[in-house]
């Protein structure tokens, strides 16, 4: 019987409602069979297979991926999807290179024409939308967040045990230690973001924009090129690779305005671009823009501000 494997991420036990999604979509194409690791409810499915290992107590990409190319070896599906989260995509990177198949990520769209597959993908976060070919004998592809709705679940299926057998040098690659981010404002939540980018020029650099974020309530982003070059951690980047932000002001200090920069902000309700380039693509497309060097710009906007506080 051909059908569909679906690898359903879980949260305390039920599907995300990403995953969710994938289903949906999966269910369009075949019957289909969940897989999970660990004990997860899922309804309105064939078969759900069980995924039980030491080694995937926690997040381990490399292993999930091992244990799920066992599952298409075993199973012999003729397509398996997972939602296009950041473990969805990762996990099925493995599996496509462990399998040699071509995995087609983040698709909107699946229209099955005899053997093989027509996908609409979404890419450059969301900014193109590219149609493609997926050809193989086993198709892999993961399903773009939110661009399907969720049917809801409908009863739950039982779950079949499936062991995987894991090299524990598999190991190598799991979550060992989780940090919690520190409360109070965030760049997801603040009202102002002091974003900053390579015209920062470093680290030290970075002080002027979290005095002004500090005196505006705000918090500090930053471009791809400030993480790469170590000036400030992931956890600040903005963008396609990043964090997406929606503040009130957006105030991009010195950052080009590259696409993959911009579909992180492009929310934003108004845009500042500080910069000395008049032709930026972050100045051409902002609401308001200082053309100028960044830092005698912020101080004076810091002076300025505090003066009208009386500080
Ligand atoms: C797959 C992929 C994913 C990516 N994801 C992201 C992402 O999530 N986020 C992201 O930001 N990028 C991302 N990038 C990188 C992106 O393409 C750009 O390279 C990056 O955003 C550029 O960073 P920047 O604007 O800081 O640097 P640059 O493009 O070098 O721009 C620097 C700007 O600063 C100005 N400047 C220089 N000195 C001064 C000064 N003293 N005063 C005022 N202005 C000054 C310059 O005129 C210029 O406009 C991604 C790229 C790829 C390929």
């Amino acid at each position: 019987m051909s059908h569909v494997v679906v690898f359903v991420e879980h949260e305390s036990g039920l599907p995300l409602e990403t995953s969710q999604q994938t289903l949906t979509l999966a269910a369009t194409l075949d019957e289909v069979c969940a897989v999970t690791v660990g004990a997860c409810q899922v309804g309105g499915v064939a078969r759900h297979l069980e995924i039980d290992h030491p080694l995937l107590s926690d997040y381990a990409p490399e292993a999930i991926g091992e244990a799920l190319a066992q599952v298409v070896r075993s199973e012999s599906p003729t397509a398996m999807l997972a939602a296009g989260t950041e473990r969805g995509n990762e996990v099925m990177s493995h599996v496509a290179a462990l399998l040699d198949l071509p995995l087609a990520a983040n698709v909107t769209e699946v229209r099955p024409t005899g053997e093989s597959w027509e996908v609409t993908r979404m890419r450059w976060g969301g900014s193109l939308l590219e149609e493609a070919a997926l050809s193989a004998p086993v198709k892999l592809a993961t399903v773009a967040p939110h661009s399907i709705a969720a049917d809801p679940m409908t009863g739950v299926t039982e779950a079949e045990p499936f062991t995987p057998q894991l090299p524990e040098s598999l190991e190598r690659t799991r979550v060992v230690e989780r940090v919690t981010v520190s409360e109070g404002i965030t760049l997801t939540t603040a009202p102002v973001v002091v974003s900053g980018g390579r015209g920062v020029g470093s680290s030290e650099g970075f002080g002027i924009l979290e005095e002004l974020a500090g005196l505006l309530g705000g918090a500090v982003g930053c471009s791809r090129v400030v993480t790469n070059n170590g000036w400030r951690p992931h956890s600040d980047q903005v963008g396609q690779t990043g964090t997406r932000v929606a503040p009130n002001l957006y105030i991009a200090c010195g950052i080009s305005g590259a696409i993959q920069h911009w579909v992180g902000m492009m929310a934003s309700k108004n845009v500042l671009a500080i910069n000395n380039d008049p032709e930026a693509p972050m100045v051409t497309k902002a609401d308001y823009a200082v053309i100028g060097d960044l830092h005698p710009v912020l101080e004076a906007v810091v002076d300025e501000v505090k003066r009208r506080r009386g500080l």
